[in-house]
């Protein structure tokens, strides 16, 4: 979701929290759109890596700073053009959603919906339904 900064957030004064942000980060001013990058500084560091390795980026390499901070598990973040990746099998399953869909907005955040009490009368298997393993 885009957000437009109406005010100015950040305090670019104080000495002492200066610290305190991430280098890698660009910290936007009153006046700037903002939107999530899927951390893009993650994905250009280990691109970075794998260029120098002379390899693809592995399955999972990547982790972004939400889903890494989550303490549920709850964000996986990869390769959806990978169908072996992890991303890719959780977006298959059958209870894989996109916000807006019907507008043909295809946003690559998906989310997998939650089952409370699975019919065993219905065609899905409640393992199919099982908390993905990371
Ligand atoms: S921390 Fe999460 S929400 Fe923020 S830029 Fe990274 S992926 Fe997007």
């Amino acid at each position: 979701m885009r957000r437009f900064n109406f005010l100015l957030y950040s305090d670019y004064e104080t000495e002492s929290l200066k610290l305190m942000r991430n280098p890698d980060v660009s910290v936007r001013s009153r006046g700037v759109m903002e939107k999530c990058t899927y951390c893009v500084q993650r994905i250009s560091a280990a691109k970075i890596e794998a260029d120098k390795e002379n390899r693809n980026i592995r399955d999972g390499e990547i982790v972004t700073a939400c889903q890494q901070a989550c303490p549920a598990d709850a964000i996986v973040f990869g390769n959806m053009n990978d169908p072996n990746s992890r991303v890719s099998k959780l977006r298959a399953q059958q209870r894989s959603y996109q916000v807006i869909a019907d507008q043909n907005a295809r946003p690559r955040t998906q989310y997998l919906a939650e089952v409370l009490n699975v019919n065993q009368e219905l065609e899905v298997t409640p393992t199919e339904f099982a908390p993905a393993k990371g």
